[in-house]
């Protein structure tokens, strides 16, 4: 008697604690469904603000507090080849903290200012997608962002459906350039209101001078290049400038995202100049400009992208081809985009002078032809040092932006984004973030 009632009480003992188990694992599922994010490292620039959860497929960033929130996986590359990346994406009154158009829900390169669109507002699901140059990188963290490289941003953001694909990088020296001349500029700064105007007589000195550039990248780089430009007038104002404490104002590839996204969507350019007026003799100074005619080394979406400012002096010859006072109107143009190729070598992993390092090689600017002597040799790698020729590597001019033109045929990298398939790769999902997690704490990955 005494006997078989021991037996009883075990069993039940043993029954309970199964079912604590048991409703503890199911939690614990529950909760590893939500908040394992597989392979995705989760990183903020205000720790513990942001929420990150997933739903089956679906990963969600809420952020109810400004901020920079974005989920990664560590992707590798192979050198100078471009890539496309995808997905889904849906937000519910996204908002940057400052207006900025690079900043709400996107696709980015963690460390970098390379991105796709940045949604905003609420809007649902579509497709967004980021084309880059893996350039010199052999691995790349590839994020989906709530925020953005230039600001923060608050709201909930959904991504689902990630691919990643590596496509083929043209090999021609042969660079299409889109030339948009911004007709009018409508800007309030300081609260005054201030309106400019591009006129007739400027649009044909700037073709002349665009023609002229695309004849003298051919000529000076002796036929490692040629340059073919597109010229596109654009009605629309130039409404919205940036401002930086060193340049003054001048027109970031933001500013101008809406008058040009379409053409460029539509067209394979390599290179974008964006011809604007910040001033003229009536609106002397109201544009504050610090010393620029030209502004380089900046990009849309991986594409070189240049400022050309229109003189406030009409009488100005900067534009003007004149046998005894300019020989060289092209120069500001060739000078932004070598900036572009200046830039390009470097992030490629060549070693090259600096563009404005012309004195320090012995170089002149000469009255008539301004720096010409020292672009020539620049292109060339032909410019003298310690017995050594230096200069840009004639590589860089096949080295152009990765474009949408590139995935014709393309391999698809399936494996890279897989969602776990069964309870064994997720097991194996866990057991590989903690390694990754004891060693960010640790440091190991440094
Ligand atoms: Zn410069």
């Amino acid at each position: 008697m005494s006997k078989e009632k021991k037996t009883i009480s075990f069993s039940i003992s043993k029954l309970i604690t199964l079912l604590i188990l048991l409703v503890f694992l199911y939690f614990a599922y529950k909760y590893y469904q939500t908040n394992n994010f597989n392979d995705f490292v989760k990183s903020e620039t205000n720790l513990y603000t942001s929420h990150f959860t997933r739903d089956n497929k679906t990963y969600k960033i809420t952020s109810d507090e400004y901020n920079d929130a974005m989920f990664y996986k560590k992707v590798k590359v192979n050198k100078n080849q471009p890539y496309k990346v995808t997905c889904m994406v849906k937000t519910n009154q996204v908002e940057a903290k400052e207006e900025q158009s690079g900043v709400g829900a996107q696709i980015s390169i963690e460390g970098t200012t390379e991105r796709s669109v940045a949604i905003s507002g609420t809007q649902e699901w579509q497709k967004i997608e980021l084309i880059f140059n893996s350039k010199n990188r052999e691995e790349v963290n590839i994020g989906f962002r709530l925020g953005g490289y230039l600001g923060k941003a608050k709201g909930e953001a959904w991504f689902s459906n990630f691919t990643i694909e590596e496509g083929i990088a043209e090999q021609d020296n042969n660079w299409k350039f889109a030339c948009f001349i911004f007709k009018t500029t409508d800007v309030t700064i300081n609260q005054k209101q201030i309106k400019l105007k591009v006129t007739q007589s400027d649009i044909m000195d700037i073709t002349n001078t665009i023609r002229l550039f695309e004849t003298s990248c051919y000529n000076l780089s002796d036929g490692k290049m040629t340059a073919d430009c597109d010229i596109y007038e654009i009605d629309t104002p130039l409404s919205s400038l940036s401002y930086d404490s060193e340049f003054g104002y001048y027109v970031s590839a933001e500013d101008i995202e809406n008058q040009i996204k379409d053409t460029i969507a539509s067209n394979s350019y390599d290179h974008i100049f964006a011809i604007v007026r910040l001033g003229d003799e009536e609106h002397e100074n109201d544009i504050q400009v610090n010393d620029w005619i030209g502004l380089g080394s900046m990009d849309y979406y991986g594409i070189g992208f240049s400022n050309i400012r229109l003189p406030n002096d009409s009488r100005s010859y900067i534009y003007k081809y004149n046998s005894r006072i300019n020989t060289f109107p092209e120069e500001v143009f060739l000078h932004e985009f070598l900036h572009s190729l200046e830039r390009n070598a470097q992030e490629y992993g060549y070693s090259r002078p600096e563009l404005h390092d012309y004195e320090k090689y012995g170089y002149k600017n000469e009255t008539l032809t301004g720096q010409k002597a020292w672009y020539t040799d620049y292109m060339n790698k032909n410019i003298n040092m310690n017995g050594n020729q230096v200069g840009l590597p004639k590589e860089v001019f096949t080295l152009k932006p990765a474009k949408s033109s590139n995935f014709k045929y393309s391999y698809k990298m399936e494996e890279v984004f897989k969602e776990p398939q069964n309870i064994i790769d997720e097991i194996r999902g866990i057991m590989k973030n903690l390694v990754n997690n004891i060693e960010l704490l640790t440091g190991g990955k440094n």
